[in-house]
């Protein structure tokens, strides 16, 4: 039966959740009238969430599954805030916020996010480790990869090494090294219906069935790069069980030396053992979790934790190397302490490796071996080199911490400077001052570069970035 609230979903879709759901599956069809949930997460690598507040231009309702998480009013226009292009949030729907949390990275882990773009999620395991290891975030999609390399520049994250592979090439190459596994799996998208006219169009029971097909696989892989004793994360934005309770009582079925973890998060419902294929007993499933966009404030999301069972073995932790990329020479050195020392008050390259990549050089994290698989980013890319001279890389502002920034070398802007907008723009800004770089700053925090020559900033601010 159609009514007002199922017209605009697929029929398909209506019945198998009227079938799962019973008479709740009414409250899910209302709920997927309403408008989508607006949600932030603020960027701990930057400042904190009590921080953030007190700066907020919005009122802010916190996420309880996240504790950098809040909910935002629809018409907040956060995307367009000279806050966002600092890098102080990520705008993530508020259910997507609990994957990270349920993964729980530790300060010092190696871990593995293996489908990351456009990477709310990286970023969010990036935070919640402080910039203390090393992220590995694949994206298969070249130019989704792009759109990942971006946001993580902007969030400041320092320590991610950015690959573009197939996951299978991945598992081939490094095996099971990763202490903490995430697969965010590419889904039949039902958790998107009210953000995505083409998550509408695109939906199927087929494409349902063609997804689970492809989890499982990608799952094995995910499997396949974790340690013994390692915990693998897995989530999907869909609601259909074949796509999430289904992928997981099969993993375990094929993957005896997997047992699911319970997590550990306020306002989330468990998964649904009910609904495996006939005559299938899982009950553990209960320790996987659902939010349902009408239960919480969110478009939805299932998530499974899975601890392997076996004990670190100390003869397969991964070699963590500088890759036998060469250090740089005496003469490259010397032109970036001159940099640090004419702009800045402390070197974010202390005791990492200066390499180059091309003409850029870069400050190296000791990483899993890279040969042979293709990678957009390893580390913080410091400067470009330019014959005898180094032009500063928009990553670095981005990553600078306070004690960083030399504030001599600053212009502050505040939010709504006209200046802040030419700036943005790719305008030059008039200016008195000693020449040279300068840090172009909003609340403190870095928005990008300028370059000062007789009263003058010329405008560094990448040309991709700039408002039309
Ligand atoms: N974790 C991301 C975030 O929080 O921003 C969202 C990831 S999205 C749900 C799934 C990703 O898987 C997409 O970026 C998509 O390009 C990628 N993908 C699609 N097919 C894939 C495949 N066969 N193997 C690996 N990744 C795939």
């Amino acid at each position: 039966m159609q009514t007002s609230e199922t017209a605009a979903l697929p029929q398909v879709f209506v019945e198998r959740m009227r079938k799962l759901l019973g008479p709740e599956a009414e409250a899910l069809f209302a709920a997927l009238q309403a408008n989508p949930v607006t949600g932030l997460r603020v960027n701990t690598l930057k400042l904190s969430s009590k921080r953030f507040a007190e700066i907020s231009p919005w009122p802010l309702k916190p996420v309880p599954w996240c504790p950098a998480g809040f909910v935002l009013s629809t018409d907040a226009q956060a995307g367009k805030h000279p806050f966002h292009a600092v890098g102080l949030y990520y705008l993530q729907e508020p259910s997507a916020m609990a994957v990270a949390e349920a993964l729980a990275p530790q300060a010092g882990e190696l871990v593995l996010d293996l489908a990351a773009a456009p990477g709310g999620k990286a970023g969010h395991l990036s935070a919640l480790m402080n910039n203390q290891s090393v992220i590995v975030a694949n994206e298969v999609n070249r130019a989704r990869a792009r759109a990942l390399t971006q946001n993580l520049e902007r969030l400041g994250v320092r320590k991610a090494v950015i690959t573009n592979e197939k996951p299978r090439r991945l598992a081939r190459a490094w095996g099971a090294i990763f202490d903490r596994v995430l697969l965010d799996a590419p889904c039949s998208g039902e958790g998107l219906f009210r953000k995505s006219a083409d998550a509408l169009e695109m939906w199927s029971e087929n494409n349902v069935l063609a997804c689970a097909k492809r989890q499982d696989s990608l799952l094995d892989e995910a499997a396949a790069l974790l340690r013994p004793g390692g915990v693998l994360v897995y989530s999907t934005c869909t609601f259909a069980p074949e796509e999430n309770e289904q992928v997981i009582a099969a993993f375990l079925d094929r993957h005896p030396d997997f047992v699911l973890q319970s997590i550990d998060l306020a306002g989330v419902a468990p998964g649904r053992p009910d609904w495996l294929a006939a005559g299938v007993q899982k009950p553990a499933l209960t320790k996987t979790v659902r939010l349902w966009p009408q239960l919480i404030a969110g478009e939805g999301h299932f998530i499974a934790k899975l601890q392997h069972r076996g004990e670190p073995d100390a003869n397969i932790r991964p070699e963590l190397s500088n890759n036998g990329f060469k250090p740089v020479s005496g003469q490259l050195k010397t032109l970036w302490q001159r940099l640090v020392k004419t702009t800045l008050s402390a070197d974010p390259a202390q005791g990492r490796q200066l390499t180059t990549f091309g003409e850029q050089l870069y400050a190296l994290p000791k990483t899993p071996h890279l040969s042979g698989l293709r990678t957009m980013r390893a580390g913080l890319w410091l400067a470009t080199i330019k014959k005898d001279r180094l032009i500063p890389s928009h990553s670095l502002a981005l990553a600078l911490k306070a004690n960083e920034i030399d504030r001599e070398k600053t212009l502050e802007l505040s939010p709504n400077d006209p200046r802040l907008k030419q700036y943005l723009q790719g305008h030059p800004l008039d200016d008195k001052g000693e020449d040279g770089w300068l840090l172009i700053t909003v609340a403190g925090f870095p928005i990008g570069w300028g370059r000062r020559a007789k009263s003058i900033i010329k405008n560094a601010y990448p040309k991709g970035l700039r408002l039309a």
